[in-house]
């Protein structure tokens, strides 16, 4: 993994569009390339104007690399200071403050004292590396105030070939693992399950599994996405598993890259989800995230007819994602 460094300009920054998926008012992101390197991630698309990639040569679509601000937590801590409507931030948004380059770093720990320490914050923790169970002791001191997910995308039994598609990040019993002990230690905790992959992890089996896991997390919310049928990512997933022997889960994702049968998959995951929801936790608690422009007509009203737990989106808003 090739790691370079850059500048950002802002430490934490106004996010409306994750304000609309209920997450955070606000973000923290401590570079603009993850060194988890997760073959389906968005982010390269979102950020591809970006003059970091201009610098450092590199397409944002190409994998391998990582690109991080190690000042981050000084900016962070400035603007924690300086600004005077506080609200819920997310660490990150677009990276993963517990990558291998972060955490070099210690950029998630630092940047959590930084806004910590403040008071009238509150901080959403995302991740998929089980690094951050190092810092539950300071999550701990600030309970009250800090929300965890590890990220899942599938359960054990697909570790493996998970491993094909986010080859850096911690697997899939690891993640597990340490949403349990956040339990254990009585931190708050959410479910984060996105993207639930076709053929990966969208049966009502699969889904039934995850959102049990979330219920033993006394999960105060659960997020669940379909995978994002833009951009290179499915393709790439669909390739590297196939390279890898994956042929039946390679056929299913390739399956969901038309229009028609992206929208089938989505209104089967929702049912599964919506289902699994209602015999584990509570409905009031699923945030299902959908941008709702590539599901058929007939498809988006028949979601409609039930759509408990949906979030409905429209476009990302590419401005806000980087400075
Ligand atoms: S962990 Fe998240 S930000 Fe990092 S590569 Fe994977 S999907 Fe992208």
């Amino acid at each position: 993994m090739q790691v370079y460094e850059t500048k950002l300009l802002g430490g934490i920054t106004r996010t409306k569009e994750f304000e609309r998926k209920k997450l955070a008012s606000f973000a923290v992101n401590v570079g603009t390339k993850c060194g988890h390197d997760c073959l389906y991630c968005s982010t390269g698309a979102l950020l591809r104007m970006h003059r970091s990639f201009v610098e450092v040569g590199q397409s944002p679509f190409d994998h391998g690399y990582a690109i991080v601000d190690p000042s981050t937590p000084e900016r962070v801590s400035v603007d924690a200071r300086r600004i005077r409507h506080r609200g819920v931030v997310q660490l990150c948004t677009t990276v993963d403050a517990w990558a291998p380059e972060a955490q070099a770093h210690q950029l998630g720990r630092r940047c959590l004292e930084a806004i910590l320490s403040e008071p009238g914050w509150s901080v959403r923790i995302l991740t998929k590396s089980a690094s951050v169970v190092a810092d539950y002791d300071l999550v701990a001191r600030y309970r009250d105030r800090v929300l965890v997910a590890l990220s899942i995308t599938g359960t054990g039994e697909n570790e493996a070939l998970l491993r094909v598609i986010e080859p850096n990040a911690s697997t899939i019993t690891e993640r597990i693992s340490a949403m349990a002990r956040a339990r254990a230690l009585g931190l708050r905790t959410f479910g984060m399950f996105c993207p639930l992959i076709p053929g990966v992890a969208d049966t009502p089996e699969h889904v039934d599994q995850l959102i049990n896991l979330a219920a033993g997390w006394c999960a105060e919310e659960v997020f669940v996405e379909p995978v994002n049928p833009r951009g290179p990512g499915l393709r790439l997933a669909q390739e590297a598993l196939e390279r890898h022997g994956y042929h039946e889960q390679a056929r299913a994702i390739q399956a969901v890259r038309q229009r028609r049968t992206w929208s089938a998959y989505v209104v089967r995951l929702l049912k599964h989800v919506q289902r699994s929801m209602r015999r584990h936790l509570e409905i009031s608690r699923l945030r299902f995230l959908l941008y709702p422009s590539g599901l058929t007509p007939e498809d988006a009203q028949l979601i409609r007819g039930d759509d408990s737990g949906v979030v409905w989106l429209d476009k990302p808003e590419r401005r806000e994602l980087a400075d």
